[in-house]
């Protein structure tokens, strides 16, 4: 998350945004069941940030941006990082790549903007699977980001009524992720608070990173759409062109040189 921070300059308050975004991204990117699935969270507000864009493989690999990156807020009533007010109302869009003609979408209605609230919802209204989703970043001083977390529990089909009241117990008391992780609690601490009397069993563990899978050559590829006209315009006005990858932020630049290959080679 502090890759992402630093990629984009991102504000501490659109920092907590997309960080809550892109680690319920990764996570949901995770639970994909393909090797080559895709996974793209958006959201697309009323507040100050227009819109959070993030995608996840199912290797733990996540990339997101904001629409307006410098977005600021004054903090909320209880003195925190306005996440909800800094989205405002809006729509949150699920989207599935998994190698089908028609990718999966589901768009919800924002509950708060808080991001796992709304996650939480999502699984409920579009997946018919209750869930607990909690996400939680937590900047230093010097505005960088010191932790980012947080745990999706998700019920089986036919959980037990005693086991879905004693969850809900154990949850209600449970410290925000933020804390738990400043305390120095690994994820499998968290889960044991969660979950530890109903005997955990730690079945896989996946690295994450922000990841993005741009290149200069997967970029040159906009420039050959552009057809043979559009782009000898281009080497008629003598300029170097400039490409930006919004995910990473990355600018790559293409000379008069390369665009007369480019052309030749369309
Ligand atoms: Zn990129």
């Amino acid at each position: 998350m502090e890759r992402a921070r630093s990629a984009h300059n991102l504000s501490p308050v659109v920092t907590a945004a997309l960080g809550r975004l892109m680690t319920g991204g990764v996570m949901m990117g995770s639970m994909l069941k393909g090797e080559k699935d895709l996974l793209t969270l958006k959201i697309n507000g009323a507040g100050p940030v227009h819109g959070l864009t993030v995608t996840a493989d199912s290797k733990g690999n996540v990339k997101g941006y904001a629409d307006k990156p410098q977005a600021m807020m004054p903090p909320n009533s209880v003195g925190k990082l306005d996440v909800g007010g800094v989205i405002g109302l809006g729509v949150l869009t699920v989207i599935k790549d998994m190698g089908l003609k028609e990718p999966y979408s589901s768009t919800i209605e924002l509950k708060t903007g808080e991001i796992g609230d709304d996650l939480t919802y999502y699984f409920a209204a579009s997946e018919q699977v209750p869930s607990s989703v909690a996400l939680g970043v937590l900047m230093d001083k010097n505005n960088t980001v010191r932790q980012a977390g947080g745990f999706i529990i998700q019920l089986m089909p036919f959980t037990d009524e005693e086991v879905i009241r004693k969850l809900e117990q154990k949850l209600s008391a449970l410290q925000p992720v933020t804390t738990l992780l400043e305390e120095g609690n690994t994820p499998e601490q968290i889960l044991e608070f969660v979950l530890g009397d109903f005997g955990v069993e730690m079945t896989d563990t996946l690295p994450v990173q922000f990841y993005c899978n741009c290149s200069k050559k997967r970029v040159e590829k906009v420039l050959h759409s552009l057809g043979k006209k559009e782009l000898q315009e281009l080497i008629d006005e003598g300029k170097e062109v400039t490409l930006n990858c919004h995910f990473c932020n990355t600018d790559y630049v293409f000379t008069v040189e390369e665009l007369k290959k480019i052309q030749k080679d369309s």
